[in-house]
């Protein structure tokens, strides 16, 4: 599988008066074309800062402080800005959690498809049309030459969101990052258009970053899936390899405070103590160091770095936790 995107060491800063704080740490990995990779975490382990990092989108007071983004063999983090906005929205478009912040309320849906179609390609009304009805339709619109005319407010949630990927699809791009995209939709809709994901990609062979706090909804989704801490990757896997057995203890902690059985309401018996950590007081040595029940004295002295893991009856994968070296952990 060719590598359709690799993120090397990147690394994301926050300069404030009193310093600046590291939002990303040395984040790396890398997705084939077509490929699904679920980015988890709760929140403020610095998934989003990631998702607009690959696409150089950090709004000040953040910053790239190092590290690149290769899209296609190209180092897109070294572009001017003009040329990164040619592959934003185009080669590579993003699809957030609220389509009211992403529609325009006083347009119809019509015209922000040609606008956006526009902006990219120079092509005339009817074309931009033909090619809107046809995204929406690939998005299971129902009636789309109709729908065109209409306003966003006249559309429920699960259609506007799927407007939104509508939108996404339409300069037919060979990335989408999609950042909590169902988590203000109710469940029945969220498998919708997770469902709808999983068709896209399977039919176009595009790549897939689905950002979420939610490990159920990445592990119908995603066949990897790169757990975050603190800013950190602190574990990355196939999907079901770490679902089934984590080896990271934070991935551990996650996976045993999922509900359990049928009950989709489940009652969250086993969560982790302790909360995330705030970017202007992340532990020294191992970030997870003050929550881990396998916390070592040398975890609050030195950061583990990534290291390989064997998953029982599964593939090879990557967890930054000293349990996994060699010469300190009793694995
Ligand atoms: Fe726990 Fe230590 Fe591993 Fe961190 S490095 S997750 S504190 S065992």
């Amino acid at each position: 599988m060719s590598a359709l995107l690799q993120v090397q060491d990147l690394t994301v800063n926050f300069a404030l008066r009193t310093g600046d704080l590291t939002a990303l740490n040395g984040v790396t990995f890398a997705l084939g074309e077509g490929e699904r990779l679920g980015l988890v975490g709760e929140s403020g382990a610095g998934k989003s800062v990631a998702g607009f990092a690959i696409i150089n989108l950090i709004g000040k007071p953040g910053y790239i402080a190092g590290g690149r983004v290769l899209f296609q063999g190209e180092e897109i983090s070294a572009l001017p800005e003009e040329a990164i906005r040619r592959i934003r929205g185009h080669r590579i478009s993003m699809v957030f959690q609220d389509p009211m912040m992403t529609l325009n309320p006083v347009l119809t849906i019509g015209t922000q498809m040609v606008e956006t179609l526009q902006a990219h390609r120079n092509i005339g009304q009817s074309e931009a049309e033909a090619i809107a009805v046809d995204k929406l339709r690939q998005v299971h619109i129902p009636s789309p030459e109709k729908r065109l005319h209409q306003y966003p407010h006249e559309f429920s949630g699960g259609m506007r969101q799927r407007i939104i990927i509508a939108i996404a699809l339409l300069n037919d791009p060979q990335l989408i990052i999609a950042d909590e995209p169902t988590t203000a939709l109710d469940v029945t809709i969220q498998a919708e258009i997770m469902d709808l994901f999983l068709e896209l990609c399977r039919q176009t062979r595009m790549g897939l970053i689905l950002i979420t706090h939610d490990l159920a909804v990445v592990s119908e989704t995603t066949e990897k899936i790169a757990v975050m801490y603190a800013g950190e990757i602190v574990e990355e896997g196939r999907t079901e390899d770490v679902v089934r057995r984590p080896r990271h203890p934070y991935t551990q902690g996650l996976i045993a405070a999922l509900p359990q059985g049928d009950d989709q309401r489940g009652t969250r018996l086993n969560q982790i103590p302790g909360t995330m950590p705030t970017l202007t007081r992340i532990p020294p040595g191992c970030s997870f160091h003050p929550r881990c029940p396998h916390a070592m004295d040398v975890c609050s002295e030195r950061a583990p770095g990534p290291l390989p893991v064997a998953y029982p009856d599964g593939g090879g994968g990557m967890a930054a936790c000293h349990l996994y070296d060699p010469n300190l952990g009793d694995r």
